[in-house]
């Protein structure tokens, strides 16, 4: 019968996860082990990378993986290609859930920027206090930039020092609220945010409070991803996985 495996990591693959458990599908959750304590699933879990499409390709064979959801986040890019390709390789059907990015309004201030390093290029000039808000993987792209006070905010304590001489830190898990969002741009008087375009509601709070405050926001674009099929919510890719591997669904329950 086989079984559909999950990249999770997202609030989509946790919603897909309890809508497949509710539904006693048979399936398998896979996070990439970057936080400390992940979130708990209704669903059996894996924890780490397969070693590349290689790895993914065998993984899928011999886990009789019958279909495969990439709920990974926009920006998760290395992941999404290799699930394109080894998808490709095993024959297997694939679907992503893909949460529409964040739009710019007239009144919003944006500078949009491809990557990572010209966001940090666009951070050149006097000093600003820059709440940078892209997690703690690519902070290193921002030392040549030690001019600024950076507000951090991490899901777990850094293991690694961190490579400012001017920051504050906060440890905290989203989704995050409007009003705390709010106050803490004014408690550190923020003239700027870096953030990546992730889309979706758990991480807009920032962004709708910048807005509000009349802050400059340098927007990262999405990367560039190679083409597959592609849904925007949870619901559809219940409803595509029914129609691909009806087997997967205990007769009387449907979707
Ligand atoms: P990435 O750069 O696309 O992936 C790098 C490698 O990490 C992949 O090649 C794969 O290793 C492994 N990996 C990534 N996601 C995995 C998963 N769900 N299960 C098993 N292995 C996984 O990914 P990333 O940007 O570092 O993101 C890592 C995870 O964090 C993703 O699952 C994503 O959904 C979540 N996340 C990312 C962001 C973000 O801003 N990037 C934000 C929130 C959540 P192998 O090649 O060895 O298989």
């Amino acid at each position: 019968m086989g079984k559909v495996l999950i990249l999770g990591g997202t609030t989509e693959a946790n919603r897909f996860a309890a809508l497949a458990a509710e539904r006693f599908v048979p399936a398998l959750y896979s996070y990439a082990g970057r936080v400390n304590t992940p979130k708990q699933q209704p669903l059996p879990l894996r924890v780490g990378g397969f070693g590349g499409v290689k790895g993914l390709t065998d993984f899928i064979l011999r886990e009789e993986i019958c279909a495969l959801i990439d709920a990974t986040h926009p920006f998760a890019a290395q992941m999404s290609r290799n699930a394109v390709e080894a998808c490709q390789l095993s024959g297997t059907p694939l679907l992503a859930i893909e949460r529409p990015a964040w739009k710019e309004i007239p009144t919003d201030n944006w500078t949009h920027v491809r990557d990572m390093k010209q966001a940090a290029n666009a951070l050149s000039g006097l000093k600003k206090n820059v709440f940078l808000a892209i997690g703690r993987q690519q902070i290193d792209y921002f030392v040549n930039h030690p001019q600024h006070r950076y507000l951090l905010r991490f899901v777990d304590q850094p293991e690694t020092e961190i490579p400012f001489p001017d920051y504050n830190l906060i440890v905290d898990r989203g989704p995050f609220d409007l009003q705390a969002d709010l106050d803490l741009l004014q408690r550190y008087e923020i003239d700027i945010i870096v953030s990546k375009n992730a889309g979706g509601t758990g991480a807009f709070t920032k962004i709708q409070a910048a807005r509000e405050l009349g802050l400059s926001t340098i927007m990262i674009d999405r990367p560039s991803l190679p083409g597959r099929e592609a849904v925007p919510d949870e619901g559809k890719a219940l409803n595509w996985l029914h129609s691909t591997c009806p087997s997967l669904f205990p007769r009387n329950l449907g979707v």
